[in-house]
C-alpha cells in the first residue's frame, strides 16, 4: 500500500502550471528532442569503464534511490543520470575539462549543461566511488525541466532547472546545498557499508566539505535539542528540501535559534569557509567542541557523525 503513495520526482516538473495531458506530452517531446545536450568533446578522453565498475555504479544508484524512497518517501529514479553520461578521467585530463576548472581541488562535477558526471580518478577506488556517490546525488537535483511563460511576450519555453535551496537574491545557496548533499551522501554510504559488507567508502577517505558537514551535524543536533525533536528528523527534512526545492525545511533554524539567525541569511553558506565556521558560526550557535572534532578528523582519528556513523580521513592526503 505504501508503495503507491511514494511521490515520484519527475524529470519534467510542471510545478505552478495548470497543464493538460497534451501540454505535458508536448513538453516531454520538446525536452527530449531539444534539451537533451550533445555529448561533450572531453568524453573521448575518459577512461574505459570495466564491467565491474559499471555494475558498482548501478548498485550505488539503486541503493541511493531505494534509500531515498524508504527514508524520504520520494522516488527519484526518473532523475538518475544514465551510465553513458558518467565518466572517469585521469587526474591531469580532469584538470583541463571546462566543468572542472572552477578551483584546483575539485574531484568531480555534475554538469547542468551536458548532464554529464565527470570524476577525477583518485589514488584508491574507494575514494573515487565516494566522489561518484556525491555527484550521483547532485544529478538527482539537476535534471529537472519545467515550463516558463515569459511575462513580456507570453511565449512559453521549456527550461532546465536546478532544485535545492535558493537564497534571497534567487541564487543557489551553493555551500548549503553542497553540505546537505554530502551529509546525505555520507548517511547513505554508511548504510551501504552495513548492507554490503566490505564496501567502505568512508574510511581513509577525505570526505568533501568535511568541516562544513561536521558543523551542520552539530548544528542540527543542537537545534533538535532545543526543539525537543530528533536530529535525524531535521536532517531528513533537509534532504527532502534539497530534492524538492522546499525552503520551508529550513524553518527549524529560526524556531531553534531565533529569527535573526536564519541559516539562509548567513553569508558563510556561500563559500567553503572553514575559518568562519570556527570563529563565528560555531560559537554563535553554541556548538562547543566543534574545533576539537574538526582537529580529530584532520589528524586521522575516527570521528562519529549523526547517531553512529564513523568516518576517518586519509591523513596522508589531508
Ligand atoms: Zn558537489
Amino acid at each position: 500500500m505504501g508503495e503507491t503513495n511514494t511521490p515520484e520526482l519527475e524529470k519534467y516538473s510542471l510545478k505552478g502550471h495548470k497543464t493538460s495531458w497534451f501540454t505535458r506530452k508536448l513538453i516531454r517531446f520538446l525536452s527530449d528532442r531539444h534539451m537533451r545536450p550533445s555529448k561533450p568533446e572531453s568524453v573521448r578522453q575518459a577512461l574505459p569503464k570495466s564491467p565491474e565498475l559499471k555494475s558498482e555504479i548501478l548498485a550505488l544508484q539503486n541503493f541511493q534511490a531505494d534509500w531515498i524512497k524508504t527514508n524520504l518517501n520520494l522516488d527519484p529514479r526518473k532523475r538518475s543520470v544514465k551510465l553513458d553520461n558518467i565518466n572517469f578521467y585521469p587526474s591531469e585530463i580532469f584538470d583541463t575539462l571546462p566543468d572542472a576548472n572552477e578551483d584546483g581541488d575539485q574531484n568531480g562535477y555534475y554538469s547542468q549543461g551536458t548532464w554529464e558526471i565527470g570524476i577525477r580518478q583518485q589514488a584508491s577506488q574507494a575514494a573515487t566511488l565516494e566522489v561518484l556517490a556525491h555527484e550521483l546525488l547532485e544529478g538527482l537535483q539537476g535534471q529537472v525541466v519545467h515550463m516558463q511563460k515569459r511575462p513580456d511576450t507570453g511565449v512559453i519555453r521549456v527550461r532546465q532547472n536546478l532544485v535545492g535551496y535558493i537564497n534571497k537574491s534567487k541564487r543557489r545557496a551553493i555551500l548549503l546545498n553542497e553540505m546537505v548533499n554530502e551529509m546525505m551522501n555520507i548517511e547513505i554510504l554508511d548504510d551501504y557499508r552495513r548492507a554490503q559488507g566490505g564496501k567502505d567508502y568512508l574510511t581513509d577517505i577525505n570526505i568533501a566539505y568535511s568541516e562544513s558537514v561536521i558543523f551542520l551535524d552539530m548544528f542540527t543536533k543542537e537545534a533538535a535539542g532545543r526543539l525537543g525533536k530528533t536530529a535525524k528528523e531535521l536532517r531528513f527534512g533537509l534532504y527532502r528540501g534539497l530534492l524538492t526545492n522546499d525552503f520551508n525545511q529550513l524553518r527549524f533554524v529560526a524556531e531553534a535559534f531565533g529569527g535573526s539567525k536564519a541559516l539562509i541569511d548567513l553569508s558563510i553558506w556561500e563559500a567553503d569557509n572553514g575559518p568562519e565556521l570556527r570563529t563565528f558560526a560555531a560559537p554563535n550557535f553554541g556548538l562547543n567542541g566543534y574545533d576539537k572534532k574538526v582537529n580529530d578528523y584532520f589528524t586521522g582519528q575516527l570521528v562519529t557523525l549523526f547517531e553512529n556513523t564513523q568516518v576517518k580521513c586519509d591523513k596522508a592526503a589531508a
